[in-house]
């Protein structure tokens, strides 16, 4: 279950530490592209000859900056949904640091939120597989 509360005296803000990390991460990823520098291949689909759990994932967003949602869904679906809602969590995070808004916060159900992703890391990890991604 979700609720929205105050934060907490004392209490970790993570919507701080989230926004601070992915703010970085899109700041070294736009380095990364001005210096045209080359994206090194996956490890693990050079080595075992299939794909990580996250292979397609710079093709995907590569296809969504380019307008190409279906592209990039066939490339990873979890990676395209995690990038999107990454991006309204990036802008609610970054909104409730600022206005110190309420903040939302998982407090039942935990576990279950838990197996659930693993659950989804897994069938897109089958997928990539099975696919040749
Ligand atoms: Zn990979």
């Amino acid at each position: 279950m979700w609720v929205l509360r105050p934060l907490a005296p004392k209490e970790t803000d993570h919507e701080a530490i989230f926004a601070a990390a992915i703010g970085g991460a899109v700041l070294m990823v736009l380095a990364w592209l001005s210096l045209a520098l080359p994206v090194p291949a996956c490890a693990m689909k050079s080595a075992a000859g299939i794909p990580c759990a996250t292979c397609g994932t710079t093709r995907a967003l590569h296809a969504l900056m380019e307008g190409d949602a279906i592209r990039a869904f066939v490339l990873n679906p979890l990676a395209v949904v995690l990038l999107l809602a990454g991006s309204v969590w990036f802008t609610y995070a970054v909104v409730a640091v600022i206005f110190r808004t309420r903040r939302v916060r998982l407090i039942r159900y935990a576990k279950w939120w838990a197996r659930a992703f693993a659950a989804l890391v897994l069938l897109n990890w089958t997928y990539l597989i099975l696919a040749g991604r």
